[in-house]
């Protein structure tokens, strides 16, 4: 892999220095979540809100909804006693405050609209999914391999893979799986040169 196509944070460590919800999941109204310490641990008793936690930075970070527990957007809202909710309590958001080494923070933000829709923000600017992703992935975040974030589950199922589904995985992590169409197309270029 030649260096421009390298993450520029592969070798470096950025760090999550706090997560802001506002109506996400089980947090009703704004919440500072934070700042996290280099280890974090969070810890409550069952359905305490600590999956919540991690749905949220699922969410901030542009995991699809089918990946997280809501099967809609619109679940993932603040759902008790909104039933005379103003059209802004109808709404949630979801900042993460993140340090790439060396770097200011920068502000990642996601809102889910009224309608259901989402939303992606970059220091309060407003982006195109597609450019969120691009920061996210400039700093090595890199959410379709989920490179990030390790799941209850996510362990016993790397365990159980067969070597060939392993190899694919570390492909995905290691982003080397975006490069499957060229190398095939290369491939057949060089049997046609061969015939
Ligand atoms: P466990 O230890 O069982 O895994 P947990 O701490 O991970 O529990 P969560 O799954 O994060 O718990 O939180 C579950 C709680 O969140 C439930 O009480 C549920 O009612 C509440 N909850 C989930 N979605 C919403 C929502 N949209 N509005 C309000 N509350 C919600
Ligand atoms: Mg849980």
């Amino acid at each position: 892999m030649s260096g421009a196509l390298v993450p520029r944070a592969q070798s470096a460590h950025g760090s999550i220095d706090r997560i802001e919800v506002e109506n996400f999941k089980s947090y009703k109204g704004a919440h500072t979540i934070g700042p996290f310490k280099k280890f974090t641990s969070v810890i409550g008793p069952n359905g305490s809100g600590k999956s919540n936690l991690m749905d949220a930075i699922s969410f901030v970070l542009g995991v699809r909804s089918s990946q997280l527990r809501g099967t809609t957007f619109k679940d993932l809202i603040y759902t008790v006693d909104l039933a005379d909710a103003s059209e802004s309590r109808r709404t949630a958001r979801v900042t993460l405050a993140y340090v790439p080494e060396g770097e200011g923070e920068i502000l990642f933000t996601r809102v889910i609209e009224a309608s259901g829709a989402t939303r992606f923000e970059v220091n309060n600017v407003r982006m195109t999914a597609e450019e969120y992703n691009e920061r996210l992935k400039s700093y090595g975040i890199l959410v379709k391999a989920r490179n990030f974030l390790v799941y209850q589950g996510d362990i016993e199922a790397v365990a159980a893979k067969s070597p060939k589904e392993l190899t694919t995985l570390i492909e995905q992590i290691s982003g080397s799986d975006e490069y499957t169409e060229r190398y095939a197309e290369s491939e057949r270029a060089k049997q046609r040169a061969e015939d």
